[in-house]
């Protein structure tokens, strides 16, 4: 069983994270789409909102499983039994850290390999913090997120 997770904060799924789930779960049995609780990033949506809004998007997928994690990323790599982590890599900008996070992570767990998934060129510039600012200031966001995701958004800012 080749079982990957795709770890993040997912404030919230956007289309992005979504590619990278299909492309993911093409390559592993099972693929655990893990929501981070990071308190120190301060997210719009609460741990449980989050968790809600991937099972109404990425719930249903075959071999799409979501969990939720707590301190160290190999630690719950290991505990699930999975052998890849798998992250988004979109830009330039994005390397640099994700770079440093996977040889930090490889140092930590040997037997974990972090495996990098660009998604459709038109997703390269999408970013949760982005569709936030956009929503926040009234835009329209249904393009660039699952429509669930759209109207959790619009209530949060509604008024
Ligand atoms: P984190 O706090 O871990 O950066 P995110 O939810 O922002 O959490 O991102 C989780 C992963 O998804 C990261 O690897 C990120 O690079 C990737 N990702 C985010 N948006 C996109 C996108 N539009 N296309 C491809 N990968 C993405």
């Amino acid at each position: 069983m080749k079982r990957a997770i795709y770890p993040g904060s997912f404030d919230p799924v956007t289309n992005g994270h979504l590619d990278v789930v299909e492309r993911a779960r093409k390559l592993f049995d099972e693929v655990i789409v893990a929501v981070a609780h990071n308190d120190e990033k301060q997210p719009l949506f609460s741990l449980k909102e989050r968790l809600n809004l991937l099972q109404q998007t990425v719930g249903k997928i075959d071999n799409v499983r979501i969990a939720q994690f707590d301190g160290l990323l190999v630690e719950f790599a290991v505990q699930q039994k999975a052998n890849a982590v798998i992250r988004g890599l979109r830009a330039v900008s994005d390397f640099e850290f994700e770079f440093q996070m996977a040889l930090m992570n490889r140092k930590l767990e040997g037997n974990v390999e972090t495996i990098f998934l660009m998604p459709k060129e038109e997703y390269t510039y999408l970013s949760s913090r982005l569709v936030k600012e956009i929503a926040r200031l009234g835009g329209d966001v249904s393009k660039f997120v699952p429509s669930p995701v759209a109207s959790a958004l619009g209530k949060k800012f509604k008024g």
